[in-house]
């Protein structure tokens, strides 16, 4: 079974899952990310500037009511053949609550008006790009991104870390996933190959031994 934790415990596992295992799902958020993106038909512009389009901000407008800049990370997310130019940005934690509450017109006004500010050149607005975003907690088999993490309180209770290492979390039902896996690449596309693998060896080893009779 694959899923981020908070789907986890929107399925209907018979038997239940174990309360220790339903515990630890409680307790594994997700991180809040948004996906913003200026799409420009002229083509990647900021290229003719001799810029790359990567953008750090770590501070400046626009920015949250104590001083948070609202936008931190874009980068150039333009197909190959650059057909289009696309400054993708990343907005998450409480930057993502604040942006997401807003108008869309909103959303799209503050994101021209920064990427304006950072390359200094007004084509970031006069070219009317199409902007598109995705937030991944609107995603209803999702709900979150980019991966769920334990905060303070779980990895220093025996119990609810041996529940987190423990991918057969019923008999013959075991977890894989990015955020279940134990070891190098948690939390990301390396984690979820190598817990998939890990999952599918286990399996592998129980069909090779004694199996268990339906009740
Ligand atoms: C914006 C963003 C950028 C990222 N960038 C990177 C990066 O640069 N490098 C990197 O290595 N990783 C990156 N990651 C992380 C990487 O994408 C994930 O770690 C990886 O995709 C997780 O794979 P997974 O198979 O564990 O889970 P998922 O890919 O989330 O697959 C779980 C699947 O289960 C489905 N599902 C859930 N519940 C149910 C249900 N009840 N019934 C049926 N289906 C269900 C979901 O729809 C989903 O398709 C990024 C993630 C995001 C969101």
């Amino acid at each position: 079974v694959t899923g981020s934790p908070a789907r986890m415990l929107g399925i209907d596992f018979s038997p239940p899952l174990r309360a220790t295992d339903a515990q630890l799902m409680q307790r594994f958020p997700l991180g809040a990310s948004v996906k913003l993106a200026a799409v420009y038909k002229q083509g990647p512009w900021w290229r003719d500037l001799g810029l790359q389009g990567d953008i750090l901000a770590a501070a400046g407008t626009p920015s949250l009511p104590d001083g948070t800049p609202l936008f931190v990370q874009c980068v150039d997310h333009s197909p190959f053949s650059r057909r289009l130019g696309v400054l993708a940005c990343f907005v998450e934690g409480k930057q993502n609550f604040h942006l997401t509450q807003l108008p869309l017109s909103e959303q799209r006004r503050l994101l021209l008006g920064f990427l304006r500010l950072s390359f200094n050149d007004s084509r970031a607005e006069t070219y009317e790009p199409q902007v598109v975003s995705h937030n991944w907690a609107d995603s209803p088999f999702t709900r979150g991104a980019y991966t769920g993490y334990l905060p303070p309180g779980v990895m220093s209770v025996p119990e609810l870390w041996a529940a987190f290492k423990a991918q057969e979390k019923l008999p013959n039902v075991f977890f894989a996933g990015s955020d279940y896996h134990d070891g190098f690449g948690n939390g990301y596309i390396e984690g979820a190959i190598r817990s998939g693998q890990q999952a599918a060896a286990l399996i592998h080893a129980r069909l090779q031994g004694p199996r268990l009779q339906p009740a």
